[in-house]
């Protein structure tokens, strides 16, 4: 995680338990625009947003960030949201779920001929209107429809070319507001399911 300091959420660590804070001012033109997340004057403190058991803050803070650029995307409801990660899908499922209440589907390679063909019987030409890529976004911008969206995490990833984006048309698509993302998902199940999804991928 790039310099958290910098951002309107914090994170504490005890052990192996994560809980994201809330830091955001509310005041100042970010958290004013609806995106809070980039908070240019966080305070010291703040309410505890969610706490993730067995997680560490790297993997919980890529997914939440994750998690936010989806909801920001505000992609219509029956659409597909391909995830590309090395967590398990079945958690997976569960966590984007909270945030989007069409079909995902999750693969760590989006050339796996399962997934493929997955996208042929659910999509009109078998490629995925959004992608959010937790590391990858290479191989999300080559995923995605074109046209497509490609929501990506405040985390360290391969960003895809200005060139690749532009020829493809798509939307890029950041992390805004983890306060809403926790109050609409329910902090609970939010922390169930990272706990579960963060704890299944064997490659964090
Ligand atoms: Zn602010």
């Amino acid at each position: 995680m790039r310099s958290s300091s910098a951002r309107g959420v914090g994170y504490r660590v005890a052990g192996s338990t994560v809980t994201v804070v809330d830091r955001a001012c509310g005041a100042c033109p970010p958290c004013q625009a609806g995106r809070s997340y980039w908070c240019s004057r966080p305070r010291e403190a703040g309410p505890e947003l969610v706490t993730v058991d067995g997680a560490g803050q790297r993997p919980v803070a890529a997914w939440l960030t994750g998690l936010s650029a989806v909801r920001a995307a505000g992609l219509p409801p029956h659409s597909t949201v391909l995830v590309l990660s090395t967590a398990d899908p079945t958690p997976v499922r569960e966590l984007v779920g909270l945030v989007h209440p069409g079909p995902v589907l999750a693969i760590a390679d989006a050339r796996d001929p399962g997934i493929r063909e997955t996208l042929a019987a659910t999509t009109d030409n078998g490629r995925a209107p959004a992608v959010l890529a937790l590391a990858a976004a290479r191989s999300a911008v080559r995923a995605v429809d074109r046209g497509g969206v490609v929501c990506l995490p405040d985390a360290e990833v391969d960003p895809p070319s200005v060139t690749e984006v532009v020829q493809r048309e798509l939307t890029v698509v950041g992390p805004r507001d983890l306060t809403r993302l926790v109050a609409t998902s329910g902090s609970a199940a939010l922390a169930d399911a990272l706990h579960r999804t963060v704890g299944s991928d064997g490659t964090r």
